[in-house]
């Protein structure tokens, strides 16, 4: 009788939502690796948003506002989670040179961005979790640049905010980032040197609003 009151205690602390899986899967088939993807850029307060926080990120408050996955031209991309597609090749929504929004039931949009080709999807068709929404692209057109997913989780219905990916898929970040073999630098406050410097720790954005890190003192220095 003791050993299933305790039971009956602990099951539910056990099964609380602070529990639940992330809600989406990666936009890939196939394991990281040099053949197939590897992770590039984490969300956030990157060295390389902050340097350009006045320009390129502005409009995301200074603050890389995906996650950048390094694949070759032509992976197939996978939708993160079911839903609807809301957007083909917006132009508002940058990432060129194509991209595509898929809303998901949960309140948050995928944002699927520097695609090959225009996606054969069509506004308001449903997708599955996995389903192949179009092939890994360059921004600068020639597949030997940089070709790359440019990854976005963003509030749906109005896509005005941008979450960090990460701590939203289920997988295992710590083996993802060991195998891409580049070091995931962030822009270090000296005034809060432990704020946003993880791939798991960094703040969610509302495009329009001001830098998060216009810093007085920092590190790596400001040139
Ligand atoms: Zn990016």
């Amino acid at each position: 009788m003791l050993a299933l009151l305790a039971l009956g205690l602990v099951i539910p602390a056990a099964a609380g939502p602070r529990d639940a899986p992330p809600p989406f899967r990666l936009p890939f088939a196939d394991q990281p690796g040099p053949d197939t993807w590897l992770l590039a850029q984490g969300y956030g307060n990157t060295t390389f948003a902050y340097r350009a926080r006045s320009s390129t990120y502005y409009a995301g408050q200074g603050i890389h506002f995906g996650v950048d996955f390094d694949a070759a031209c032509g992976t197939p991309v996978l939708a993160i989670g079911d839903g609807l597609v809301v957007a083909v090749d917006n132009p508002y929504h940058g990432a060129g040179p194509h991209n595509v929004i898929i809303d998901h039931p949960n309140g948050y949009g995928s944002l699927y961005g520097h695609l090959r080709q225009r996606s054969s999807l069509k506004i308001g068709d449903p997708v599955r979790a996995g389903d192949v929404i179009g092939l890994v692209g360059d921004p600068d057109l020639t597949c030997a640049s940089r070709p790359h997913l440019h990854l976005e989780v963003r509030s749906a219905p109005r896509h005005d905010r941008a979450y960090n990916p990460i701590p939203l898929i289920n997988a295992d970040w710590e083996r993802i980032a060991l195998a891409g073999g580049v070091p995931h630098a962030f822009q270090i406050d000296a005034r809060q040197p432990e704020r946003w410097t993880s791939l798991a720790d960094q703040p969610a954005i509302e495009f329009g609003e001001n830098l998060l890190n216009n810093y007085a003192q920092t590190w790596p220095p400001d040139w």
